[in-house]
């Protein structure tokens, strides 16, 4: 789960990170309220941010400064009418602007084939880490954190010292324990600062001083791990969370949307995965991977055929159920009457083994839907069932286009 700046923030924060105070605002006025408090507050500029879920906001004009209450009402209007990739910014965090000296990069994420937290970081910060890594791989200095340990002291120093961070070794050392801290004190698998920023500030005498503070934050939280975490749910922004994810979730499905064409519903995730195999090797490409999960209900096979004929390339389904707890006959009748209510119809073709296979088999034929014994029959008949589609679709572009 993706969560906005704003969330991550407090994350930071919650780690005891230096990051600058904010507020957000869904409309101009309340941008403008908020800013007036941070000049009154001192700030000599206010930075206004889109808050949306994906990365580049700066580039895309989602992020700007502003001198005066009037400035900052109209830049949060200007950015509140953007889409930035696709997504309609509905949101705007205003925070005091940061004076800024030096942007590094600084993240701490999964390292799966190490089995271990990978942090990264380059004093090439506020551009993308793929950039740089293109780039100029030398300029990123990799470690990685142990997973009781977290990151030890040696280990942050080292990074402060690649990132020429030296004259601020104790807060440099500080941001790079909080990140991996941050990290598994929420089971994130990623949390990113780019840019960690060197800023200028006056203190109290007038004196001017150089502080790290972290600009920006994207977290993403790993969602089998979000039971254990109920007050992160707070953080899940339903603004962008797309409709066909919510639908599944609600209904305690797992559903990833594909390319192909050959939508698949199928209980266990790991007969999901054999099954897209599967379709694979007879030629075809799954339009999705959904694991029913067990004692496949009536009202279960539905949501899915729901979903899986929510995406407009697929072109046959495949069904493969294994029986056990989950009775064949009530799978079969419960595939029918979803098949019914649907206003699109496409080729289905169902293997169900175990529990009540064979009556499963006899309420299908009656039905005149396609069944299977095997697996791979299963799979090169739906993938033939979707080719006999394609072209017939392909021939009538009118009717899709309407
Ligand atoms: P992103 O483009 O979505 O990654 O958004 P960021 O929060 O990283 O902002 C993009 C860029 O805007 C940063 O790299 C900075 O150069 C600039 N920026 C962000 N916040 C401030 C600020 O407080 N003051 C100044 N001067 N620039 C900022
Ligand atoms: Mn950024």
């Amino acid at each position: 789960m993706k969560i906005q700046e704003a969330d991550a923030k407090s994350l930071l924060a919650a780690q005891g990170l230096p990051v600058p105070p904010w507020q957000v605002a869904r409309d101009p006025s309340a941008a403008r309220a908020a800013a007036e408090r941070f000049f009154a507050a001192g700030a000599e500029r206010v930075v206004v941010k889109a808050q949306v879920l994906v990365g580049g906001r700066g580039k895309a004009g989602g992020v700007r400064l502003a001198a005066t209450p009037d400035e900052a009402e109209a830049v949060a209007r200007a950015i509140l009418a953007l889409t930035i990739k696709g997504i309609p910014v509905r949101k705007v965090l205003v925070s005091p602007a940061a004076d800024i000296v030096a942007e590094y990069y600084l993240a701490a994420l999964v390292d799966r084939s190490a089995r271990r937290i990978l942090v990264m970081g380059s004093a090439e910060g506020g551009v993308e880490i793929e950039e740089v890594a293109a780039r100029n791989p030398a300029a990123i200095v990799r470690i990685h954190a142990d997973p009781y340990l977290g990151l030890l002291d040696w280990q942050a120093r080292r990074i402060a010292f690649a990132l020429g961070l030296g004259a601020h070794l104790r807060e440099a050392v500080a941001i790079a324990k909080g990140l991996v801290a941050t990290m598994r004190a929420n089971d994130a698998d990623l949390v990113e600062v780019n840019p960690l920023a060197l800023v200028r500030e006056v203190g109290p005498e007038g004196i001017p001083t150089e502080r790290l503070v972290c600009l920006d934050a994207k977290v993403t939280l790993d969602d089998s791990a979000l039971p254990r975490h109920p007050e992160l749910e707070a953080m899940r922004d339903l603004d962008e969370e797309d409709p066909v994810d919510l639908e599944a979730r609600r209904h305690d499905i797992s559903y990833i949307r594909l390319d192909g064409t050959i939508g698949c519903m199928v209980n266990g995730a790991g007969l999901a995965m054999t099954t897209m195999d599967l379709v694979k090797r007879a030629g075809g490409e799954p339009a999705n991977f959904l694991d029913i999960g067990g004692g496949a209900r009536a009202d279960r096979v539905a949501a899915a055929m729901r979903l899986i004929l929510a995406d407009p390339n697929v072109r046959a389904i495949l069904v493969n159920i294994f029986g056990g707890i989950t009775r064949g006959d009530e799978v079969a009748r419960g595939l029918l009457e979803a098949r019914a209510a649907q206003a699109r119809t496409v080729p289905m073709v169902v293997r169900i083994v175990g529990t009540n296979a064979d009556e499963a088999r006899r309420i299908l034929e009656a039905a005149d839907v396609e069944t299977a014994t095997s697996l791979d029959e299963a799979a090169a008949k739906a993938v033939a069932a979707a080719a006999r589609v394609g072209p017939m679709a392909a021939a009538e572009p009118s009717e899709a286009n309407r």
